[in-house]
C-alpha cells in the first residue's frame, strides 16, 4: 500500500531561483513565496497537478517516483506484474525517443513494456469506455429526475460535473464541498481498470488479487494521488499499485538498454475483448464529455449524435459550451435541448461553479480538465524547453 504517496506528491527543492514563474501557472494558489525569494508548496491546498514542475525553468519541481517500487515487483517472482496505458502517453512516449510529433508510439511502447518485464499488458482504453458508460448513464438518471420522471427521484442534480481528473476532484473536495454532489460518481478510467484487475481478473487468471501489482503509466503526477486514496481498495487492496509518469517509463526503458527504434510493434494483451475507441479522445479537452453525451444521446433517442458544435463562451476563453437536442424515446419522442460546457484549466471553473450553488446555471453537463488542453499537456509528460 503506498500511502506514503498520498501526500507531498510535488516538491520544490532549495535551489529555487525565486523567479516566480510556478505561481503564474498553479491552478489552486498553492506557491507560495515572493519574486526574490524561496518558493514552497502548500500542500493542503495543491492539486498534484504538476504544471508548477513542466514549467519550472530551473527544473527544481519533483515529483515523488515509484519506479523503484515497479523495480521491486517486476525482481519479484511471486508478483505477476500488469500495467495500462492511458491514451495520452503513447504520442508523447514517441517524441521522448526522437520519433516526429504526432508518431504514435504504441506499438513499440507495448513491446517495451513487455521487454522491461510486465506479465501482462494492457491498454486503458477498455475501462474507459466503462467510465464513458457509467457517467453516460448517470447523466441520464440525473436528467429523468430533473424532468420529473417517476422512479430517479434519488438520482443526483444537474448539472453533472466530470469526475475523471483527480486534480480537479480535489480542488472541489477542497474548495467547493457544496458542489460534491454534482460530481459525477464514476470512477477514472485508472481506478475502473484498477478495480477490474483486482477483482475480475485474479478470476480469469487464477491469481490472488494479493499477488496482482497493478501500475499505470500515465500522462499525469496527480494520479500518483489518486490511486493512494483510501477508497481506492475494491478488492480488499489497493487497487493501482504505483503509477509512472510518461516521463518516468522513458527513464525506465532507457535505464535497461532497450532499443526502442528497432522494437518490432506489438500489440496489447486483450482484457475482456475490444474498447471502442471512444477513449481515444479522453486525453484532449472535451473528449471526456463528448464521449459520455454521445453514449446518453444513443441510450435516450436510439439514435447517433452526429456532430457536437463547441462555441467559446464569451469573456471566458477556456470555457466552451454548446446545445444537443435529444429526442427522448422514453418521453414520447419530447426534444430535451441539453447544455453542456467544457472548462480547460481548474482556476477557471470557479465562477461556474459559484453560479451553481446559487441556482443561476442552466448547464446540464461540464467536463473539467485541470491541465491547459486537457492530458495530453500533462504535469508528467516530457518536458519540452524549446516550446
Ligand atoms: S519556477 Fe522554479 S525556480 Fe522559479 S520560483 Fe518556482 S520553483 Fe523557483
Ligand atoms: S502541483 Fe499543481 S497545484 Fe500543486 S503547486 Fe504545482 S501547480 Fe500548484
Ligand atoms: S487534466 Fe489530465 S493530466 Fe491534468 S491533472 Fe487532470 S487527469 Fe491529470
Amino acid at each position: 500500500m503506498s500511502s506514503l504517496y498520498a501526500e507531498k506528491i510535488i516538491q520544490i527543492s532549495d535551489r529555487c531561483r525565486s523567479c516566480d514563474h510556478c505561481t503564474s501557472v498553479c491552478p489552486s494558489g498553492a506557491i507560495a513565496g515572493k519574486l526574490g525569494e524561496q518558493h514552497y508548496i502548500d500542500h493542503n491546498k495543491c492539486l498534484n497537478c504538476g504544471q508548477c514542475l513542466i514549467n519550472c525553468p530551473a527544473e527544481i519541481i519533483k515529483d515523488l517516483s515509484m519506479a523503484e517500487e515497479v523495480k521491486a515487483a517486476l525482481a519479484n517472482p511471486k508478483k505477476f506484474v500488469i500495467v495500462q496505458t492511458a491514451p495520452s502517453v503513447r504520442v508523447a512516449l514517441g517524441e521522448e525517443f526522437g520519433k516526429a510529433p504526432g508518431y504514435n508510439a504504441k506499438g513499440k511502447m507495448f513491446a517495451s513494456l513487455r521487454k522491461l518485464g510486465f506479465d501482462k499488458v494492457y491498454d486503458t482504453e477498455f475501462t474507459a469506455d466503462l467510465t464513458i458508460m457509467e457517467e453516460g448513464s448517470e447523466l441520464i438518471n440525473r436528467v429523468f429526475k430533473a424532468v420529473g420522471q417517476p422512479g430517479y427521484e434519488t438520482s443526483g442534480p444537474l448539472p453533472q460535473f466530470t469526475s475523471c481528473c483527480p486534480a480537479w476532484v480535489k480542488y472541489a473536495e477542497d474548495n467547493y464541498p457544496k458542489i460534491l454532489p454534482h460530481v459525477s460518481s464514476a470512477k477514472s478510467p485508472q481506478q475502473m481498470f484498477g478495480a477490474v484487475a483486482k477483482t475480475y481478473l485474479p478470476q480469469k487468471l487464477n491469481i490472488e488479487p494479493a499477488d496482482i501489482f497493478c501500475v499505470s503509466v500515465m500522462p499525469c503526477t496527480a494520479k500518483k494521488y489518486e490511486c493512494s486514496r483510501p477508497e481506492m481498495i475494491s478488492s480488499g487492496y489497493q487497487d493501482v499499485n504505483a503509477v509512472l509518469t510518461t516521463r518516468e517509463l522513458a527513464q525506465l526503458i532507457k535505464e535497461a538498454g532497450i532499443d526502442f527504434d528497432s522494437l518490432p510493434e506489438e500489440a496489447a494483451d486483450s482484457f475482456v475483448g475490444q474498447s471502442t475507441g471512444a477513449a481515444t479522445i479522453f486525453g484532449a479537452t472535451g473528449g471526456v464529455m463528448e464521449a459520455a453525451l454521445r453514449t446518453a444521446y444513443e441510450l435516450l433517442s436510439g439514435q447517433s449524435l452526429e456532430q457536437i458544435d463547441f462555441k467559446a463562451v464569451r469573456g471566458l476563453s477556456p470555457v466552451r459550451e454548446a446545445t444537443v437536442s435529444i429526442p427522448i424515446k422514453a418521453l414520447g419522442g419530447a426534444v430535451l435541448p441539453v447544455k453542456v460546457a467544457i472548462v480547460t484549466g481548474t482556476k477557471h471553473v470557479a465562477s461556474l461553479i459559484e453560479d451553481v450553488l446559487a441556482g443561476r446555471s442552466n448547464y446540464h453537463f461540464i467536463e473539467v480538465m485541470n491541465c491547459p488542453g486537457g492530458c495530453i499537456n500533462g504535469g508528467g509528460q516530457p518536458i519540452r524547453r524549446d516550446a
